[in-house]
């Protein structure tokens, strides 16, 4: 595919047109909510949280793209890697690789994508809550962003999935 539409200048009124803000606030924010739940707790299951420590939070994407599709997110309610302190994204890697070596240990995908959407435009659905998105992959599933629109989730596939990533995180966790 190529690039052609990278610079195109009409499209500045559509960007600019959008709500700026677009940030709920931490009221509201489901992940403000996961940063509350304790660990192994029912309410942590129910949310969809693996772990929650000072580093942040690892849990399940409720609307994934595929099975295992894995969220990071700090603690704090903060929209941009700027607003982190060091230590607050220091804390987020470590859980971004805490999550890699879980989907490693639990799905031995074949590849596994690692991003951060900021703003609504490049596909944050929560932008006022950063948040890293671990997906992972194998040969021959569907170019990652093709799934996005399709795919239908049956909330016992995440429940099981939660107790089956919950299990194999007990034993990698770190
Ligand atoms: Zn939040």
């Amino acid at each position: 595919m190529q690039n052609q539409n990278l610079w195109a200048p009409w499209r500045m009124d559509y960007i600019k047109g959008l709500d700026p803000a677009g940030a709920p606030s931490p009221q509201g924010c489901f992940l403000c909510e996961a940063a509350k739940v304790t660990p192994g707790s029912d309410e942590a299951k129910r949310q969809l949280v693996l772990a929650r420590d000072g580093r942040g939070i690892l849990m399940l994407n409720r609307f994934p793209y595929t099975n295992g599709h894995l969220l990071v997110a700090p603690g704090d309610h903060l929209g941009d890697l700027t607003d982190l302190t060091p230590a607050q994204r220091a804390g987020m890697f470590e859980l971004v690789a805490v999550g890699e070596e879980l989907l490693r240990a639990a799905l031995n995908p074949q590849g596994i994508n690692i991003g951060i959407n900021l703003g609504r435009c490049a596909g944050a659905g929560l932008p006022g809550h950063i948040h890293a998105h671990i997906v992972p992959r194998w040969n021959g599933d569907v170019n990652f962003m093709h799934v996005v629109g399709g795919v239908r989730i049956i909330p016992q596939a995440l429940e099981e999935s939660y107790a089956h990533l919950s299990e194999v995180l007990a034993r990698v966790a770190r």
